[in-house]
């Protein structure tokens, strides 16, 4: 084939009059309608002089150009690296200097900030409103509706995608064609998409979740999507009963749980939701099934890598898990200090291998060599263990690992304790510097709303719940934990914040 992945998500759908787009009036996007669109942006990327190999930055809203603008990117074998929304123009400056873009896209009001940049770096600037309107659309018009699909190979650079930045400067992970194509197609089958799926789509385009596992799976069906253009409680609850399916974060659930209008009726149709990007509470899994009957699929993935592990669509989907292994992914967990895979049931370092696995960090190769070991393994970052019947269970990044003491503490385990507690909405613990220990446990609380936490009574179940060197020394309450643009609890800001509690 000359281009795997155009012609594998994209190519066949051409002059299909299946529904792609659903758009939040009402109105539809054709897959023909969207090829042509897609065909006309890439013979105007060619006409800017892009060429298969160049990267191209998009920091755009979620519209279907934006989506057309990732099609073209992928018909014309140019790379594509999109940027969240949120980025200042400084933040943007980072990645449009690291990435080498030949042409950066944003909206018409970032341009004269992003103008010097560009120009520094030789790069060009197209505009693209959340409309569709801008100079890359006017570009675009007139354009042929087909165009010479570029060929690349299934090792080509797809995406420049970089992570999410919750524990330090964001990297820009690799993805070959391969890695994006091997994973849609297993995820098709594990989640039994079909052309027959409307697909619910309300996260951002930027990242992997929305961009890769959502996009790509409908795509690969050939299935269709409720574009709305963020999560919207009341757009959402509108628009459910058109689709079959869901993917969303936590934090989508337990808004949509904390609305009455959720109830069993406005889920009935529906035949999959799946969570990911951070841990689903056990909590919510439970008042989610109670709600709806509707067990939540959560599976676990990352920007390196796609999805490595699932729930089982057919089986029991088991909270605080995030299931087993895909089909050609293998996953280990070893001892991070000696890289030794550790027995069933003990918490170390997940690893994981397979055809999914990114290729690389973007021009940063000590920190591929120290991530990405020779047998292809790739060091997650995180910690977990496989429990006894195969399931995988995520504890923490080994960021937010704590040693007190010479001993090792999860700070899930002391969590879920403290989510338990009343007047507790969530929780974050993390280790702070103490001058006996090494490091010491603090519990930051957030209040359910109008309540205030009683905090001896919290230390108090800590006690009696965990061993004595897992105590809190100290509990604050706050109004909100810091998170990213993607919901994340960034604990290394609370870890500055605390850090001169005992020192
Ligand atoms: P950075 O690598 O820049 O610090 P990040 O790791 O948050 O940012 P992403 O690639 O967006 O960037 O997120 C991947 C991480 O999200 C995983 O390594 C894991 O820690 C977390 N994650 C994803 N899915 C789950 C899940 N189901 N349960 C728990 N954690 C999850
Ligand atoms: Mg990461």
């Amino acid at each position: 084939m000359a281009n795997p992945l155009f012609d594998t998500l994209f190519g066949r759908h051409a002059g299909s009059d299946a529904p792609f787009l659903i758009l939040p009036d009402g109105a539809v996007l054709s897959y023909a309608a969207f090829l042509a669109q897609a065909a006309r942006i890439a013979g105007h990327l060619a006409e800017l002089g892009l060429r298969p190999g160049d990267r191209l930055a998009a920091q755009v809203a979620k519209s279907p150009e934006a989506l057309a603008l990732y099609a073209a990117c992928v018909q014309a074998g140019v790379v594509f690296l999109p940027l969240n929304t949120a980025y200042t123009a400084s933040e943007v400056t980072y990645f449009l200097k690291d990435s080498g873009a030949a042409l950066i896209v944003c909206d018409s009001s970032a341009r004269a900030d992003l103008a010097q940049v560009a120009e520094d770096l030789g790069a060009q600037i197209a505009t693209l409103d959340a409309d569709g309107s801008g100079s890359l659309t006017d570009g675009a018009k007139g354009k042929p509706d087909s165009y010479q699909t570029a060929e690349r190979g299934a090792d080509d650079l797809a995406a420049l995608l970089y992570t999410s930045g919750t524990t330090g400067r964001s990297k820009g992970a690799m993805l070959s064609q391969k890695n994006l194509l091997s994973n849609a197609e297993v995820l098709v089958d594990e989640w039994r998409f079909t052309r027959d799926d409307v697909l619910l789509h309300a996260l951002p385009i930027f990242h992997t979740h929305g961009l890769f596992v959502a996009t790509n799976i409908t795509l690969a069906a050939g299935g269709a999507m409720i574009f709305l253009p963020k999560f919207d409680v009341d757009a959402v609850i509108a628009h459910l009963p058109r689709a079959t399916s869901m993917m969303g974060v936590p934090t989508f659930y337990t808004r949509l749980l904390d609305d009455a209008r959720f109830d069993k009726a406005a889920a009935q149709h529906m035949r999959l939701f799946t969570s990911g990007s951070a841990p689903l509470l056990a909590e919510t899994h439970d008042r989610f099934r109670a709600r709806t009957g509707h067990a939540i699929l959560e599976r676990y993935g990352m920007t390196e890598t796609n999805m490595n592990t699932s729930n089982p669509y057919d089986g029991d989907r088991r909270a605080g898990t995030v299931g087993f292994p895909l089909p050609g992914v293998e996953l280990k967990v070893c001892d991070p200090a000696t890289g030794a895979e550790l027995p069933q049931g003990e918490v170390g370092q997940l690893e994981v291998r397979g055809p999914n696995v990114f290729q690389g960090y973007w021009q940063m190769p000590e920190k591929t060599a120290e991530e990405l070991r020779a047998d292809g393994f790739f060091i997650t970052g995180d910690l977990g263990l496989i429990d006894e019947r195969g399931y995988v269970q995520i504890v923490g990044r080994g960021k937010d690992l704590i040693i007190s003491g010479g001993y090792n503490i999860y700070p899930k385990e002391i969590e879920l304790v403290l989510d338990d507690q009343p007047g507790v909405l969530e929780s974050a613990v993390i280790g702070v510097p103490h001058p006996d220990f090494g490091e010491t446990v603090v519990g930051i609380l957030v209040a359910k709303p109008g309540q205030m936490p009683d905090e001896d009574a919290i230390m108090a179940a800590a006690a009696e719940a965990l061993a004595r060197f897992k105590h809190p020394r100290k509990l604050i309450v706050v109004d909100a934990l810091p998170r990213n643009t993607m919901g994340k609890v960034q604990k290394n800001i609370l870890r500055e914040r605390y850090g001169d509690l005992f020192t």
